[in-house]
């Protein structure tokens, strides 16, 4: 039985770590993940939710980066996987609206929307920080701020999370925890804001940035005992000329995971249930029956 921790690394890009030669964050086994769907656009709700549940938006039904707070909107926007229907994401939305007595507000995902389960309700002892379609709760109100007061004091509040979110981690680290997943907007939020203005220095900054603070991790984990450190990404993000979240996503782990194949974004589910053995669900099932 192993001790699981996840740490993501929102839209850390697989060719970018290797070209930055980052020294933590590529572990002993270093490979891409396959993070194809058969919908059209690459995001991260959706991604996450694959990730949790080792099912795809068919079995969990997260699909695009929000959903309509109706219950009816909602079963039409499944749609999305077709391509034509994404591209009139802006138009439907400002239609609905429109609609008289229909909410037509779109809100992030939560783990109430989710139809299949995720290992955190697998494993007993599991630990879930801010992952998207579950329990994010502190990267989402950025965009105002970018909006209304510009790079830095986006940036400023950025940074304000991460550090709360990299407390709540370690401290989390040293409760008795068989999985801790964690997930760190940072890099993907930076490299949106700043590649398009040509600034890749600032890309690079934070690579390495995350880089350091895997160390931490690193060194953490072992002091507490957690045996399978996975790092991963759900996309990977273009350079300056190329647009749009890619195919780059990226995952290591402290030992052997997968070996030579590539794993698809819903293998690690199962990968994770095995390696915590699912133990801690069993005892607590026994526990209620005496
Ligand atoms: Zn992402």
């Amino acid at each position: 039985m192993s001790k699981v921790l996840v740490v993501a690394f929102d839209g850390v890009d697989k060719e970018l770590i290797e070209e930055f030669k980052l020294d933590n964050i590529p572990q002993k086994e270093f490979g891409t993940i396959d993070n194809s769907t058969d919908v059209t656009t690459i995001v991260t709700y959706e991604l996450f939710a694959s990730f949790i549940t080792g099912g795809t938006w068919k079995d969990h039904g997260v699909i695009g980066l929000t959903r309509p707070e109706n219950n009816v909107l909602n079963s039409l926007e499944n749609l999305r996987s077709i391509d034509l229907f994404q591209r009139t994401n802006e138009v439907r939305k400002k239609l609905y609206n429109l609609v008289p007595l229909i909410d037509g507000e779109f809100r992030r995902y939560n783990k109430k929307d989710l139809d299949s389960e995720t290992f955190f309700e697998k494993i007993a002892s599991s630990k879930a920080i801010d992952v998207p379609s579950y329990n994010l709760g502190y990267s989402v109100e950025l965009m105002p701020i970018l909006e209304k007061y510009g790079l830095k004091e986006a940036e400023k509040e950025l940074d304000r999370f991460t550090n709360w979110k990299r407390w709540e981690l370690f401290d989390e680290m040293e409760k008795d925890h068989d999985l801790i997943m964690a997930h760190f907007h940072k890099p993907d939020h930076i490299h949106h804001w700043y590649w398009e203005v040509g600034k890749m220095d600032k890309v690079e900054e934070t690579y390495h940035e995350m880089d350091e603070f895997a160390g931490e991790i690193l060194e953490k984990a072992e002091e507490n005992g957690f045996d399978t450190v996975i790092f991963m990404s759900d996309h990977g993000l273009p350079d300056v000329e190329n647009g749009g979240h890619n195919e780059n996503a990226f995952y290591s782990c402290n030992h052997e995971l997968f070996g030579d194949e590539t794993p698809h974004i819903t293998d690690f589910n199962d990968k994770i249930l095995d390696l915590t053995d699912r133990e801690s669900a069993g005892d607590v099932v026994e526990e209620i029956n005496i």
